[in-house]
């Protein structure tokens, strides 16, 4: 982040880049501005520019934005990082979506907290489609067998899928793995222990600035933005 916070005038290219992606994708998908390593000013400008979804990857950062943001409340938070068991109230507290719930038995804490604090967060499990060290995630065979155990959590309102894609794929590659979460959700929602609401449509949270167009091909309802609307040459991602 800046350490001089930028006036209002130097963010102006956000709106444009907003304008620019809203005029490209279907009107259904939403985007999910992420400001993580940007500041309260960068998601002010978006709030502006009509985004309402704003996803951050870190607690204590976001914590920090969400108290400069606090007159902002119509604001829907996504946490999309990998949550630690011990950060888990603290997840609850903050955000609306937790996009990233990786394991059961982080989604069983995530329950256990929901009740005490009386909240229904809206969940995302995220899957692994590719062998990759660096990223948290089910396999579809392992989420497939959790199914029961993720059909009893009656504090947590699971809406769908998220996935991270490895770096470095073709454009084929991608739509081929984004294809599999699609796959994988058509078959969550066939399941009878299906853990999903069936009422409203699954969300399928995949692409993100270097891909989001293979992902809206393979049907996904959200995409997770960052530096196509962020982004300048001098922009610090140091944190
Ligand atoms: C950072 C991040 C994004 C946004 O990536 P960009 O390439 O900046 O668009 C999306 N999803 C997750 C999980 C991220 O950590």
């Amino acid at each position: 982040m800046n350490s001089t916070a930028p006036s209002s005038a130097d963010l102006s290219y956000i709106g444009d880049r907003i304008a620019q992606l809203q005029a490209e994708i279907p009107p259904s998908v939403c985007i999910i501005a992420i400001s993580k390593g940007f500041s309260a000013g960068h998601i002010r400008t978006a709030y502006s520019a009509g985004l309402r979804h704003f996803g951050e990857s870190r607690i204590q950062e976001a914590e920090a934005k969400l108290a400069q943001l606090a007159d902002l409340s119509d604001c829907t938070w996504h946490l999309i990082g990998h949550l630690q068991s011990n950060k888990a109230r603290k997840a609850v507290q903050l955000f609306d979506w937790i996009d990233s719930v990786d394991s059961l038995k982080l989604a069983q804490r995530l329950d256990r907290i929901a009740a005490e604090l009386n909240r229904i967060p809206q969940i995302c499990l995220q899957v692994k489609l590719a062998p990759d060290p660096n990223k948290h995630g089910w396999s579809p065979a392992e989420l497939l067998d959790s199914l029961p155990q993720l059909a009893q959590l009656p504090h947590l309102h699971i809406r769908g899928l998220m996935t991270i894609l490895p770096a470095g794929l073709s454009p084929k590659e991608s739509l081929s793995l984004f294809l599999k979460l699609k796959d994988l959700g058509d078959r969550l929602q066939a399941s009878p222990v299906c853990p999903c609401d069936r009422q409203q449509p699954l969300v399928l949270s995949m692409g993100m600035s270097g891909d989001y167009p293979t992902a809206i091909r393979a049907g996904a309802t959200q995409i997770r933005i960052g530096r196509s609307i962020f982004k300048t040459s001098s922009s610090d991602e140091s944190i």
